[in-house]
């Protein structure tokens, strides 16, 4: 089905993609469990030959995502790790990246420990700073790597600022932009060349599924991004793929209740004396709360606080909460805790996280679309059963 050019996300995310079948007209898209299709003759080879390198579900889900971001392609890929180590595969031995001192823990850990390994050099700076970027800009820089808002502690990075730099020395620019979604933030539109999603997030929504995307700005990347994800095997699998899919459906109606339930969280936070500070760009008194404006169309479901740990006893408080799970991920329809310091960014050196800004008083939440009265009375009894004073 072609969809009309201005249609608009909701339209899009339902209908993007989805008809496939031919044969039934079913309505939703089927799940090709399939590894490999058969040939008429030898000369004559079907749309698809073997799942590893295409799947007519996989390809649904990639028409899907990419009617959303408007790149050139969208890749569906088998986690959100997974996208991130294929777009690193795009270099070569000896290359340079630019990252952001606080990034995903295991976007450092691949970085440090896997990839350092292979020959690829990486510099770790003050990302919200332009000029330390371009201070570590090298001969051999091929990559910048750009998370925003950042995680966890919620900063933003000025996209337009990175690009520019970026394309006036020739190097490609890659933006993890699971935070955000396509429904919040285009990085393309600037300019970004490779965006990245950890679909385990809210692109699926529901917590059930491990998944990965990528979205090339260019037809060249799209060309070496499908042959490298045949070539080492990463491709999503045809049930994981159909699961996304159906997730994305309701993608732009749950961003909204995510951060209207952030919002209200944001402000009952704010004004609790055990909580020292709120991180949220929504905040008209966050340092980046203009910059988010300017690059955003909304400020997201997640949000991060640092906690009064003098007045409060952390594990105390996280026992008490009934429904908010303390858990690493994000982005479900249930609200979700948790203690980057242990759990999430754990993986980072201590010295990492400490220069990151990631202290052990640091909580992150993720807001779910649960009612958001159910969600503060949680939070205000959890609070109180933890006081130490
Ligand atoms: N990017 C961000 C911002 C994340 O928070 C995560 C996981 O938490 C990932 C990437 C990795 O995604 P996955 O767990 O799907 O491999």
């Amino acid at each position: 089905m072609t969809l009309s050019k201005d249609a608009s996300d909701a339209t899009a995310a339902v209908h993007a993609g989805v008809y496939v079948d031919e044969q039934y007209h079913s309505v939703t898209t089927p799940i090709y469990t399939t590894s490999t299709f058969y040939f008429n003759g030898s000369g004559d080879p079907p749309p698809y030959d073997y799942t590893r390198c295409g799947n007519p579900t996989r390809q649904a889900l990639q028409e899907n995502i990419n009617a959303l971001e408007g790149g050139d392609q969208a890749f569906a890929v088998c986690s959100g790790v997974t996208a991130i180590h294929t777009v690193l595969l795009l270099l070569k031995s000896g290359d340079h990246v630019i990252c952001g001192r606080e990034i995903y823990g295991g976007s450092h850990r691949l970085f440090e420990r896997v990839f350092s390994g292979l020959g690829i050099q990486f510099s770790f700076v003050d990302m919200f700073n332009v000029e330390d970027v371009a201070a570590a800009v090298r001969p051999e820089t091929r990559m910048i790597w750009i998370e925003t808002p950042t995680n966890p502690l919620l900063n933003i990075v000025d996209i337009q600022a990175v690009v520019a730099l970026a394309q006036e020395r020739g190097i490609l620019t890659a933006l993890d932009n699971t935070f955000m979604t396509p429904i919040l933030q285009r990085p393309i539109e600037f300019g970004v060349d490779l965006v990245v999603y950890s679909t385990t997030k809210y692109l699926n929504g529901h917590s059930d599924v491990m998944g990965g995307a990528i979205v090339t700005r260019t037809a060249d990347l799209s060309r070496r991004l499908d042959f490298l994800i045949g070539a080492i095997g990463v491709g999503s699998a045809p049930f994981d793929a159909w699961l996304v899919l159906r997730g994305i459906k309701t993608l732009p109606h749950r961003m909204k209740v995510h951060e209207q339930n952030a919002m209200a969280i944001v402000e009952f936070l704010k004004e609790h004396p055990m909580v020292k500070r709120v991180l949220y760009p929504g905040l008209s008194e966050h340092p980046c709360h203009e910059l988010a404006k300017r690059q955003q169309k909304g400020f997201g479901g997640m949000l991060s606080c640092e906690l009064d740990l003098e007045k409060l006893d952390l594990q105390r408080f996280f026992k008490a909460l009934k429904y908010f799970k303390l858990s690493v991920s994000l982005g479900g329809v249930e609200s979700l805790i948790q203690h980057p310091w242990s759990m999430s960014h754990a993986a980072m050196p201590k010295e990492a996280r400490l220069a990151a800004g990631i202290s052990k008083a640091i909580v992150r939440v993720s807001a779910g679309i649960e009612e958001v009265k159910d969600l503060i009375d949680d939070l205000k009894q959890a609070l109180d059963t933890a006081s130490i004073l």
